[in-house]
Order: C-alpha cells, then sequence, then structure tokens
C-alpha cells in the first residue's frame, strides 16, 4: 500500500532528509586516504545524535553500523571496518536517519583521491541517473519512466543497473511501498501521485547486473568483480514536480 504524504508530512521529511544532507557533506569531506570507514561511521552516527535523530539503519534487521561503506566492488550493505581508504578507491556511502518519527535516506559515491577513467565515468553516470530518474519523478507518469530514464541512460554510457535491489517508498517506515527498480519499460506500472515520497536510488556496475552476497550476510559484492556506485535522495512528488529532499538546508 502506498501512503501519500500531506504537505505537513513532507516538511518534517525534509528535516529529517536535512540531517542526512548535512552527514554525507560532512563524510564527503572526511573520505580521504587513510581515513577508515569505520572512522565515518562514527562521525555519522555523532553528528545525527547531536541533531536529536537517530541512525535509521543502526539495528534495522540487525544491521550492525550507522552507514553503509560500499567500497570498489562493493554494492550496497557494506560493513565499515577499520581498513583506511586508499587513493583510487571510490566509496559509496548510503545513510539514514529518523527524526520526528520520518525517515531521511540517501546515498553518495565519493572518489577517493584521484581514480581511473572508468570509475570517474562510472560514478559520473551514476549521479547523472538519478539526475534523469528524479525529472521522472512527475504526477502523472508511471513508476516505469523512473526505471527507464535510469536502465536506457546508463546502458548507453555502457554500464548496467543492479536488478536484485531497488528503492522504495519512504515515510514513518525506512521501506515502504512502492519498489522502485532501476530497470523496465517506460510507461508501465503505477500512476505516481501527489503526495508520494520515493528514494530513488540507482545501483550501478561497470560490467555485469549479477551481485552476490558476502560471508557477513549483508554485504553485496558485483559478481565480476568489478566496479559499482550508488546515489540516492529522497524525492518528494509535488503539484510543483519533483522536489528533491535530501539536499543541504
Ligand atoms: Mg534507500
Amino acid at each position: 500500500m502506498v501512503v501519500l504524504k500531506s504537505p505537513e508530512d513532507i516538511e518534517k521529511m525534509r528535516e529529517s532528509n536535512a540531517i542526512v544532507a548535512e552527514v554525507l557533506e560532512i563524510l564527503r569531506e572526511l573520505a580521504k586516504p587513510g581515513v577508515s570507514t569505520l572512522e565515518l561511521d562514527r562521525k555519522a552516527e555523532e553528528t545525527t545524535r547531536k541533531r536529536g535523530a537517530i541512525p535509521a539503519f543502526k539495528g534495522y534487521n540487525g544491521f550492525p553500523y550507522s552507514i553503509c561503506a560500499s567500497v570498489n566492488d562493493e554494492v550496497v550493505h557494506g560493513f565499515p571496518s577499520k581498513r583506511p581508504l586508499e587513493e583510487g578507491d571510490i566509496i559509496s556511502i548510503d545513510f539514514g536517519v529518523c527524526y520526528g518519527g520520518y525517515y531521511g535516506d540517501a546515498a553518495v559515491t565519493i572518489p577517493i583521491g584521484s581514480v581511473s577513467e572508468k570509475a570517474r565515468r562510472l560514478v559520473a553516470a551514476t549521479e547523472e541517473a538519478l539526475r534523469r530518474a528524479v525529472e521522472q519523478a512527475r504526477v502523472g507518469n508511471r513508476l516505469g519512466d523512473i526505471s527507464y530514464a535510469v536502465q536506457s541512460y546508463v546502458e548507453k554510457e555502457g554500464f548496467a543497473p543492479v536488478r536484485d535491489y531497488v528503492g522504495h517508498g519512504i515515510g514513518t517506515r525506512l521501506h515502504e511501498d512502492p519498489p522502485v527498480p532501476n530497470y523496465g519499460p517506460p510507461g508501465r506500472g503505477l500512476v505516481l501521485k501527489e503526495g508520494m515520497v520515493l528514494a530513488i536510488e540507482p545501483m550501478i556496475n561497470e560490467g555485469t547486473w549479477e551481485v552476490r552476497v558476502k560471508e557477513n550476510g549483508w554485504t553485496v559484492v558485483t559478481r565480476d568483480g568489478k566496479l559499482s556506485a550508488h546515489f540516492e535522495h529522497t524525492v518528494a512528488l509535488t503539484r510543483e514536480g519533483p522536489r528533491i529532499l535530501s539536499l543541504p538546508a
């Protein structure tokens, strides 16, 4: 069941998402060669609690950390670790909070120092895919228009959208209906309505779209060991068009 949000709900979600955006900006500044993803995790949790919010992922279905830190071939749900980041890595950070009963959720992929041309192109294409997908989050469009915007663009760039993990509705729960796939034909699926709030999150692989889950039961990696990138915004569908809630204040 898709829960439609009132303008008041959306204002509250904007507050949660502004905290998410602030934390991601702080982590982007900190993510340098020599810094561990466990340090980033600590900073995220500390900043979130200072704002009076709760890290949404910690404890969610037993997930042990505040951020998902997915490095290189890790797609999503990577565990922060003591391993220092190295020049040439790309790191996807997915982060969510709950504030005043409403959730916010966003992700960015950050290149560490100078990265390969392939990595740079993958990160740029994934970010552009998100921009194009958000552009389709309009009242009267279909859900498939969002999915198709991602798939058609990244495949043209020579990359592949992950199929086993998808975006989602979001509100007073972290994951709500509808699922928001990053692949599929345009003009199909749910008709988009005013008041829907969607976490749109292209997960894009350099090689095959196929993935597997590591021994820790969480971390998703590419099956071929090639790179993966991930960007996400929480987006409200308003009469005036898509409104990205997870931008810095
Ligand atoms: Mg999400």
